[in-house]
């Protein structure tokens, strides 16, 4: 079986390494993958880039850059330069977008957490551009807007590309963050009418967690509404792929060519009924 509409996010196989998780999803025909900084500590970029092309994947992001805020200018001003790093990484790998976690800072209000982030991506848009890359904003559950985001909804993510108005930013939807919202139809069509709705990805939400950021769960073991939503996507006319990606400590103790076996069975069962 082959998954030319699949990619996987390589921290979900955190133990691999990166040329592990390039061999280790094209033999199992998975189509794309998404890969994460920290699986590219002491890679060398262009080799890599080389072998995701050698091995027939679609590279779809570089996951992630972001954290726009802090209380000084300095604080921000070296996110900047963190972000223009992770740009030219995304350019050397030839991926064509940068995920976005956002920031937010523990004492700044969330319309300040907000502004920073606004004048963060406004600053670095056309520069992304130029590199041939997409920045697209991740939405995570408010749940992280203490220290980690501060946008935390699919709605406050369009609201926030409205006003940048820019061509060169996006949405990257993540079921984990946003199968709570009550509006979810609504934002997702919104998103796509604008041309925002550039990534989409699946993990599961269980109610009862261990961790709140490493204990996600594999398609079909939470509570979120994934067919539903998947609905949504492709009546919105989204037609990219689906990007596996699961933080769990669990999954991560075992053997991650028996956990990548239980995501494409968890898949098979919800996106590929019989
Ligand atoms: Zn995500």
């Amino acid at each position: 079986m082959s998954y030319p509409e699949l990619a996987v996010h390589t921290f979900t196989t955190k133990s691999w390494s990166m040329s592990e998780c390039i061999e280790g999803y094209a033999r199992r025909g998975i189509g794309g993958i998404s890969i994460w900084r920290e699986t590219l500590e002491g890679e060398d970029l262009c080799s890599v880039a080389r072998q995701v092309s050698d091995a027939g994947l679609t590279g779809v992001s570089l996951v992630r850059g972001g954290f726009f805020t802090g209380k000084t200018a300095k604080v921000r001003n070296d996110a900047l330069e963190e972000n223009r790093q992770a740009i030219r990484e995304a350019e050397l790998l030839d991926l064509p977008s940068l995920v976005l976690v956002c920031g937010a800072t523990v004492g700044q209000s969330p319309r300040e957490n907000y502004e920073q982030i606004r004048d963060g991506i406004g600053t670095l848009a056309d520069e992304a551009a130029s590199h041939g890359v997409r920045l697209l904003v991740e939405p995570l559950h408010p749940v992280y807007a203490g220290d980690r985001s501060g946008i935390p909804s699919l709605k406050v993510a369009n609201d926030l590309c409205a006003e940048l108005n820019h061509a060169n930013v996006g949405i990257a939807l993540d079921v984990y963050h946003v199968w709570w919202e009550l509006d979810l139809a609504e934002q997702i069509d919104r998103a796509a009418n604008h041309a925002w709705l550039d990534a989409y990805h699946i993990c599961d939400f269980k109610p009862e967690q261990d961790h709140l950021l490493t204990d996600r769960g594999i398609m079909g073991e939470g509570c979120a509404d994934l067919i539903g939503i998947d609905h949504m996507m492709s009546e919105a006319g989204f037609d990219g792929l689906r990007e596996v990606e699961i933080f769990s400590s669990k999954w991560w103790a075992r053997d991650q060519e028996e956990f990548l076996d239980e995501i494409l069975t968890a898949y098979d069962k919800i996106y590929r009924p019989k």
